[in-house]
């Protein structure tokens, strides 16, 4: 590989663009967004915002932008931005924490979902990494990231006529990515040697800039690797158990090791998931080997580490066979200082065989997390096993909700109105009740309409990629209507989009098709269903419900009101949290661990039909938006379905599409943007990104405030 940076050239007036286009922080910031728009707007839409391969497709007019006054000043502006960012020492971390300014914190997680152009995620447990760094960037937390650059990224999705989603992987081109190699001062690729057991590979690095943030990433696709070898870092979630385990072990093991590589120790550790476990068991080894006990070491690591659990399913926790990790870790173990037993234990759970990835780091780590109120009884119930001297309640996994980034996720419009209605300093008071209090302030008609703008946006994505599909892919015509060409703006649009796990329950709302077309074709009052999602490759009955939606969605008699959309991703997810008018989610309680679309639909003004689980039993106050269940679930099996879906009609018939088409003389649905409001103001305080970022940094640093710095500046206001 060589350094796309390195390759080409663009003129010296706008050398800085080259920094701009390697830094996502345009993915959160709209005049850098507009500026790349302006360079060439149509390549901007066919190269699906990816600023890098813009840039490189755009050379010739660059040399006219740069003798474009107009265009320079803006080129300008943005920079200046971008660099006040960089630089800003006087950051929430730096004012809040300045006796632990630049004490690392090392973040793992499988997946990262930045933005689009790099398609390393698979769903919700990456996008919320990604929001993380985001944040962390914002608020200035020294926060590295370590994960997996996956050349052939995550399964991209097309329907074939019949149905069925066909999995397509395309080998991702890195040279027009906003990602670089890294490489040594002598301009050569830096490469890691990795030895454990019988694994003995070389690895590549990748590192990817979130603003203040930087991600690494590791890469086993390198020449002198076996071809079973480079696999391992080959697709996001594929292969069978050994080669994830060894995936596993490079992402906890190899990442411990790459920070030292790369010469960028951390003293803190948040591990996502049981993926990334080993790392423990690493960290301990260094000191170890150095002389400590284990007993000592361990109690020293867990004393610097957070474990997040996102998952409560039990399937859903990594499990390998004793075997397996004895071939592995059979000379590791004396390294550790212990005998195979011991060593066998810190995975085992009781009740079950095996060595379980997520009870390896429930017992290394200091802290312990699940990503909201539910999930925190949830996982405490499920691990109970692992403290059985101690009570359910004091079993010792507290919970921290999640959030969102929300200048990813907001739509602009509406972010420019809450500049005007509640200061310019929102983004930093984001977490501040006092500051959403004032959303009651901004016009109705205001609202209204940056609404139906998003709207209008998000059916002339469907459309666009409808005619794209009829344009040059042959297809039928019936598959185009299922794309959306027959959506009506006027009518209340109902968002159902995440991935298709069947504890998801696509398809509850198709329980009753008789009363669903009532819903759907009422003359005036009429309301469309607007699917998207992929199924895990190797999930046929995920890929069932997709064909049991897609056949609906191809039957006349629902008049083109429902309609199921390829390929779901950040892209896709970002016009639909924006522009429908209701975000429908039900889950099987209490499966749904937090959830994050809902909030991201609701900061946009998209209140939730959902599930009381996760997120939306805290966040709903009967007011922001409209509950199915009960607290906890009904349980698993038909009488529940029933009853959730039972829910669902009578919520639609009764309250929610009578308020939707209930408008005043100005045409305006005051009703329902009091929903909409009371939405925005209740859920964007609680379930931001800054909120949860400074939750977990209290976790690693302390709740204690430290003085304010002397010289302190009073215009910018320190959040919560
Ligand atoms: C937010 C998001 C998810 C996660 O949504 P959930 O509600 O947690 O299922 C998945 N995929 C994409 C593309 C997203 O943007």
């Amino acid at each position: 590989m060589t350094d796309p940076y390195q390759q080409w050239q663009v003129p010296q007036r706008l050398a800085r663009l080259k920094d701009l286009v390697y830094n996502l922080w345009w993915s959160w910031h709209p005049e850098a967004r507009a500026l790349f728009k302006e360079i060439d707007r149509n390549l901007w839409r066919t190269t699906y915002h990816n600023p890098v391969l813009l840039l490189q497709r755009s050379l010739p007019r660059l040399d006219a932008l740069a003798k474009d006054e107009g265009f320079l000043s803006r080129y300008d502006s943005v920079i200046r931005i971008f660099d006040e960012y960089l630089d800003d020492q006087y950051t929430w971390f730096n004012r809040k924490y300045p006796q632990a300014k630049g004490q690392r914190l090392a973040y793992f997680s499988a997946e990262f979902g930045v933005h689009n152009s790099l398609r390393i995620y698979s769903g919700g447990l990456g996008i919320l990494a990604g929001d993380h760094c985001k944040t962390a960037s914002d608020l200035g937390v020294p926060l590295v990231g370590l994960g997996f650059m996956y050349p052939q990224g995550y399964v991209q999705q097309r329907i074939s006529v019949d149905g069925w989603q066909q999995n397509v992987y395309e080998q991702i081109d890195w040279s027009v990515s906003p990602i670089r190699p890294v490489m040594t001062p002598k301009g050569e690729n830096f490469l890691m040697g990795f030895h454990l057991g019988p694994l003995d590979l070389q690895v590549a690095v990748w590192e990817i800039v979130v603003g203040r943030v930087r991600l690494y990433l590791m890469d086993t696709h390198v020449e002198g690797n076996s071809a079973q070898d480079r696999e391992i870092s080959g697709r996001l979630y594929g292969g069978d158990r050994t080669m994830r385990l060894r995936q596993e072990i490079l992402l906890g093991i190899g990442g411990a090791r790459l920070l030292k590589a790369l010469d960028i120790p951390a003293e803190h550790y948040h591990i996502n998931e049981g993926h990334s476990a080993f790392m423990f068991l690493e960290k301990v080894r260094e000191q170890v080997v150095a002389g400590k006990s284990f007993a000592g070491a361990a109690k020293d690591v867990a004393s610097r580490s957070v474990f997040t659990t996102h998952t409560p399913v039990e399937a859903g926790h990594d499990v390998f066979s004793e075997g397996l990790i004895t071939e592995y870790f059979n000379k590791y173990w004396t390294e550790l200082g212990l005998e195979q037993e011991q060593f066998l234990e810190l995975g085992r759970t009781p009740g079950q065989a095996g060595w379980n990835m997520t009870a390896l780091a429930l017992k290394m780590s200091g802290q312990r997390n699940a990503v909201s109120q539910r999930h925190g009884i949830v996982s405490r119930r499920m691990w109970a096993k692992l403290w059985p001297e101690q009570k359910e309640e004091e079993v010792p996994i507290k919970h921290v909700t999640n959030g969102v980034h929300l200048s990813t996720w907001l739509q602009q419009d509406l972010g420019w109105s809450f500049f005007q209605h509640l200061g310019r300093d929102w983004p930093e008071k984001q977490d501040d009740a006092s500051v959403w209090a004032q959303v009651a302030g901004i016009p109705d008609d205001e609202i209204w309409r940056a609404h139906m703008r998003n709207k209008e946006e998000l059916f002339k994505l469907l459309r666009d990629r409808a005619r794209d599909r009829w344009v040059s892919r042959n297809a039928e015509a019936s598959q185009v209507l299922t794309q959306g060409a027959l959506l009506d703006p006027q009518a209340l649009t109902i968002g159902f989009a995440r991935r298709f796990a069947g504890y998801k329950r696509a398809t509850l709302i198709l329980r009753d098709l008789a009363r669903l077309r009532g819903l759907l074709l009422d003359h005036w009052r009429p309301v469309q269903l607007v699917f998207a999602g992929k199924s895990h490759p190797a999930d046929d009955s995920g890929k069932a419900l997709i064909q049991q939606i897609y056949h609906l969605a191809k039957d006349p008699s629902f008049g083109g009101r429902i309609v199921f959309v390829e390929d779901y991703d950040m892209h896709v997810a970002r016009y639909f949290v924006q522009g429908c008018d209701l975000w429908l989610n039900n889950p099987l309680a209490p499966l749904e661990a937090c959830g994050t679309s809902g909030i991201k639909a609701a900061i946009n003004g998209v209140p939730s039909l959902s599930i009381l689980d996760g997120w939306w039993e805290e966040g709903f106050n009967g007011a922001n938006g409209w509950a199915i269940g009960e607290p906890g679930g009904r349980g698993a099996g038909e009488a529940a379905d029933a009853a959730d879906a039972e829910d669902i009609y009578a919520a639609l018939e009764k309250k929610i599409v009578p308020l939707y088409y209930e408008h005043g003389p100005d045409g305006i649905p005051h009703g329902w943007i009091k929903v909409m409001k009371e939405s925005i103001k209740t859920v964007a305080q609680r379930f931001c990104g800054n909120r949860m970022v400074k939750d977990y940094v209290k976790m690693f640093y302390g709740a204690e405030a430290a003085p304010q710095p002397a010289g302190a500046r009073t215009t910018a206001q320190v959040g919560s």
